[in-house]
């Protein structure tokens, strides 16, 4: 019989932590999903009770044997989350409780550890604060330990080191598997679930293994033994790949372990120009959580906080405290350096909540960001406070998104006013002078940069929204993504209009859409008059390297050169010229 040939297959999900893995599948067992349910004779209760007694003992022991085992440059989160897996073990309610439940039910110690599990899921649900209520994932995590040992599964902690990369499947990952994962030089992992702030993403990162969460099916559509090539970087895992997409990837793996190695020794250095100018590099963050990863690369500030993130996927609005305690955390973690905190930014592509969402013709074209801010002028003035408030404890600037006129920026600030009002009449300390700037990604507002200028403390050039509408493609849908072109010479010209409308009032001007990271246009940018540049933190590096290799007095006639053409077929080559001088 013919062997049947392995079909070849590509996912995708979000990559939280970049690099590329190539191995084989190694299917971490799901163990919750395997829980039966069976009656126990009342004679046999007490050997019931026991066996539960003795999986608890062997996961505290394994567990701490991991904690031991850590090596010395282990993240400090790890030995946390290891310390906070056996509290939730030492607890009552998961060492004692399902004792009583084996005894009146009379069931099987897994159903009885299952049932109490689902009733500390459903309390840990009913929590307002977000990160309390993400630890429910902690306790399925610990639970899902005892149930393997209940179930006699291999336990990890015995793993043999493995020969080659092997990339984990997993439905969800603990940090004492990840921890030991890592110990035993798994290459990657990829997971069904998980946010970007669950702790394994939060450990990912950390960790610095490619990998990626939100697959959805993978632990369903994987199998043991295949083999995966992980791009944490894009979010794509590609199954069974052909010869040359195989060929491919490990060329830019090499390319990116070795480049890697080179960039982090530009960590600490400026960003100054071969000509001594200062180049400010922020960091474009999703949630409190990768402050790590900004500080890690190096960044000088964040430059855009895409504060919706806390918005989305729930039913509720986060209150005022919820936001507070967020954005403060990321102030404090940044310890006196500016952090930009733009207000919502929600709508379009950036729905709270898909299901529920309000349907309309044109979404990005519709009231989303600001025009929804000043549509529920209680959301706003809800963030505003929680904004304010956080800006005692460091250094925090507004960013505004999505202005298409001044009306809309006075209004806001007649709204801002109010917040600020209402902490004074509470004598609640924020920073009065609190600097205010807004986003220049709709073509009318470059347009009119200067009058924006003249009324704000800063502007910063949203590129992916502003190429969106001046373009008019809709920068979501694939069927047009090969006309999205950031050189389009209208683009270049908006931006520099900006940049220059900026300098002639002396307020300083930043681009945060992903034209600031990449690094083919750094030069460019720079040429056009750039001098602040927000990014994701991934990029830093390899931009500052790039700001570090240019002269200005050298770069400038080439980008006024490409400034001035018209011809859009003309631009990249220049483009590539300029990257060579
Ligand atoms: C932009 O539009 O360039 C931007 C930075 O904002 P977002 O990508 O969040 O719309
Ligand atoms: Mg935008």
């Amino acid at each position: 019989m013919k062997p049947i040939s392995k079909v070849s297959f590509t996912m995708h999900g979000i990559g939280v932590s970049s690099g590329i893995a190539i191995g084989h599948a190694h299917l971490v067992s799901h163990a919750l999903i395997e829980v039966a349910h069976y009656q126990v004779p009342k004679t046999l209760i007490t050997q019931e009770i026991e066996r539960f007694e003795q999986a608890i003992q062997t996961v505290k022991q394994d567990l701490e044997i991991v904690r031991q085992q850590l090596p010395e440059r282990a993240p400090a989160e790890l030995s946390a989350f290891l310390n906070t897996h056996l509290m939730i073990l030492a607890d009552h309610s998961l060492s004692d409780a399902p004792k009583a439940i084996i005894i009146s039910e009379q069931c099987n110690a897994e159903w009885a550890l299952k049932q109490k599990m689902d009733e500390l899921v459903t309390q840990f649900d009913k929590i307002d604060d977000e990160y309390l209520r993400e630890r429910k994932h902690d306790v399925v995590q610990v639970v899902e330990r005892i149930i393997k040992v209940l179930l006699g599964h291999p336990r990890e902690v015995a793993l043999k080191e493995a020969s080659s990369p092997t990339i984990l499947v997993a439905h969800d990952l603990s940090p004492a598997d990840a921890i030991q994962f890592k110990q035993h030089k798994f290459g990657a992992f990829i997971t069904d679930v998980g946010g970007a702030t669950s702790h394994t993403a939060i450990l990912a990162r950390s960790l610095n293994i490619p990998s990626i969460v939100a697959l959805q099916k993978a632990r369903d559509l994987v199998r043991d033994g295949e083999l995966i090539i992980v791009d944490g970087h894009q979010g794509v895992v590609i199954v069974n790949p052909d010869k040359s997409t195989l060929e491919e990837y490990k060329l830019r793996q090499e390319q990116w372990e070795l480049e890697q190695q080179k960039l982090k020794r530009l960590k600490l250095n400026k960003a100054i120009t071969l000509d001594g100018t200062a180049i400010e590099l922020h960091a474009n963050i999703e949630v409190p959580e990768d402050v790590a990863q900004v500080r890690a690369a190096g960044a000088t500030g964040i430059g855009l906080y895409r504060t919706e993130f806390l918005f989305m996927n729930r039913q509720e609005m986060p209150d005022e405290e919820e936001q507070f305690i967020a954005y403060r955390k990321v102030a404090e973690d940044m310890k006196g350096l500016p952090v930009t905190i733009r207000t919502l930014d929600l709508g379009a592509d950036k729905e709270m909540n898909p299901d529920t969402a309000r349907s309309c013709t044109n979404p990005a074209l519709g009231l989303r960001a600001i025009r929804l801010c000043l549509s529920e002028p209680q959301i706003f003035h809800t963030q505003l406070r929680a904004i304010l408030r956080a800006s005692h404890y460091g250094n925090i600037k507004i960013l505004i998104p999505m202005l298409s006129s001044v009306t809309e920026l006075r209004q806001s600030i007649v709204l801002l006013e109010r917040a600020k009002q209402s902490l004074r009449t509470q004598k609640i300390d924020f920073k009065e002078d609190i600097e205010i700037g807004g986003m220049i990604e709709i073509p009318a507002a470059a347009l009119c940069a200067e009058a924006f200028a003249k009324e704000l403390d800063f502007l910063s050039i949203g590129t992916n929204d502003l190429i969106q509408y001046s373009l008019a493609i809709d920068r979501t849908d694939d069927a047009v993504s090969h006309l999205y072109n950031p050189l389009h010479p209208a683009i270049l010209q908006l931006i520099e209009m900006t940049i220059r409308a900026g300098a002639k009032l002396g307020k300083p001007v930043s681009i945060c859409g992903e034209m600031a990271g990449d690094a083919k246009l750094t030069r460019l940018l720079l040429g056009l008059g750039l001098r602040q540049f927000s990014m994701h933190p991934s990029n830093i590096l390899t931009v500052k390297r790039q700001i570090l290799q240019s002269d200005l007095a050298k770069i400038n006639p080439g980008a006024r050169k490409i400034l001035g053409t018209q011809d859009i077929d003309r631009i990249e080559p220049l483009v590539q010229k300029l990257n060579l001088q």
